[in-house]
C-alpha cells in the first residue's frame, strides 16, 4: 500500500491514504470505530465512527452509487476500503508512523472487541512544488474526498495491482465573477469560459506520453460515454524527474503542441483545455503520479508555488449557478507551496 505523504493544505498538513480491511471470519462484523494514533506517543489524530466512518467506506466490487450507510456491516470474506484524510495541526509534529485501533462487534452481539493494526510509516518526501497548469482567470479546483465515484476513490487494477491514480487529482473549471461556467447556453461546449484556455507546463520537464486522436462533441449533452481506455481523452504526460509524472487530460483535439521526447520549459503553452474523454463539462484534469500511464500509477501529492485563494464551494452543485463563499477566516489569501483544498476558488 501507499504510505501517506503529508501535504500542506490551508495551514495544516494533510495525510491522505486508504485502509484496506478484509473480514476473514465466518461471521458478519459490525465496524464501530477506527482511531488513528501517532505510534510514538499514542496521541489520537482522528477517530471515525457512525456516519463519518460510513462516508469513508467502500465495499470492493459494489456498484451502489449511494455509498455505504451506518453502521458499517462487513459480511464474511468482504473487503472494505476506508478513505482517510487527516488534517494534522501545524503546532504538532508530524507523526513518523501511525497505527490504527479498530473497534468492532460480532453478528448482533453488543459486546465490542478491539484490534490494533495497519501500522504504516509516514512518507518523508516533500511534495513537489509546481508552477500553474492554467493561465489567467478564476478557477475552481474541483475535488472532493467524499464523492463515491470521485477521483479519490476510483481504483484501477492493472498488471495485478490496484492503484489510485487520481488520489490527488484536481479538475480545473474556469468561472466568472458570478460563478458561472459558460457564457450563454452551457450545453454548447465552446461557450464554456475554460474551453480553449492555454494549458501550461508546470515545470521544466520532458514529454513522455501524448495521445491526440480523440474527437469531441460540440454539445455537452451529446457527449458519448468513453471506454476505460479513452477515459482520459487527449492527454500529455510530463516527466518531472524523481519518478514523478504530471498528467493533463481531456485536452482539445488539435491543440497539443508537443511531442514525446521533447523538453518543455516551465510556463510553456503545451495544449488547450478541452472536452475529450470521460467528462461532464470542459475542464482540465490534472494530477501527479509515480508512473507514466494514466491508470497504472499511484497518485502522489503535489503543491503549487503560489496561488491566491478566493473562497470555496461547500456545495459543489452550486458551481455554475451561484457565486462561491468568500474566505471568512483570518486565512491569508496568498497561499505558498500548498495544495488547493476541496473545491477551492483561486487564481494563480
Ligand atoms: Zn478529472
Amino acid at each position: 500500500m501507499q504510505a501517506p505523504t503529508p501535504v500542506a493544505v490551508e495551514g495544516t498538513e494533510q495525510l491522505v491514504y486508504e485502509i484496506h480491511l478484509t473480514n476473514f471470519s465466518h461471521e458478519r462484523l459490525q465496524l464501530r470505530s477506527i482511531q488513528v494514533l501517532d505510534e510514538d506517543d499514542a496521541v489520537p489524530l482522528a477517530t471515525f465512527a457512525g456516519a463519518s466512518l460510513a462516508n469513508r467506506a467502500y465495499f470492493v466490487g459494489s456498484t451502489d452509487a449511494d455509498g455505504v450507510s451506518a453502521p458499517v456491516s462487513v459480511a464474511p470474506g468482504q473487503r472494505l476500503v476506508l478513505y482517510v484524510e487527516i488534517a494534522c495541526r501545524s503546532s504538532r509534529q508530524l507523526p513518523r508512523a501511525i497505527v490504527h485501533h479498530i473497534e468492532y462487534s460480532v453478528g448482533n452481539e453488543s459486546a465490542t472487541f478491539e484490534v490494533a493494526g495497519g501500522r504504516t510509516t509516514v512518507g518523508q518526501d516533500v511534495p513537489i512544488a509546481l508552477a500553474p497548469p492554467v493561465g489567467d482567470g478564476e478557477w475552481v479546483a474541483v475535488h472532493h474526498p467524499d464523492w463515491p465515484r470521485g477521483h479519490r476513490r476510483v481504483f484501477y487494477a492493472l498488471g495485478g495491482r490496484a492503484r489510485l491514480p487520481g488520489r490527488f487529482a484536481i479538475d480545473f473549471v474556469k468561472i466568472n465573477d458570478h460563478g458561472k461556467i459558460a457564457a450563454g447556453d452551457p450545453d454548447v461546449v465552446s461557450n464554456s469560459f475554460g474551453y480553449g484556455s492555454p494549458v501550461l507546463a508546470v515545470a521544466d520537464a520532458k514529454v513522455v506520453a501524448v495521445r491526440r486522436d480523440i474527437v469531441e462533441s460540440s454539445r455537452v449533452s451529446g457527449h458519448p460515454k468513453a471506454s476505460l481506455d479513452d477515459a482520459a481523452g487527449n492527454y500529455i504526460v510530463l516527466s518531472l524527474g524523481d519518478r514523478r509524472f504530471a498528467f493533463y487530460e481531456h485536452l482539445r483535439p488539435g491543440s497539443i503542441r508537443v511531442n514525446v521526447g521533447e523538453g518543455v520549459k516551465r510556463g510553456q503553452v503545451i495544449a488547450a483545455l478541452g472536452f475529450t474523454g470521460e467528462s461532464s463539462a470542459p475542464h482540465l484534469h490534472f494530477h501527479v503520479a509515480d508512473g507514466s500511464t494514466p491508470l497504472g500509477a499511484e497518485g502522489i501529492p503535489f503543491t503549487f508555488h503560489r496561488f491566491v485563494l478566493l473562497g470555496h464551494y461547500s456545495r459543489i452543485g452550486e458551481l455554475g449557478s451561484t457565486r462561491w463563499e468568500p474566505l471568512n477566516s483570518g486565512l491569508p489569501a496568498t497561499r505558498i507551496d500548498e495544495m488547493p483544498s476541496a473545491n477551492a476558488v483561486l487564481h494563480f
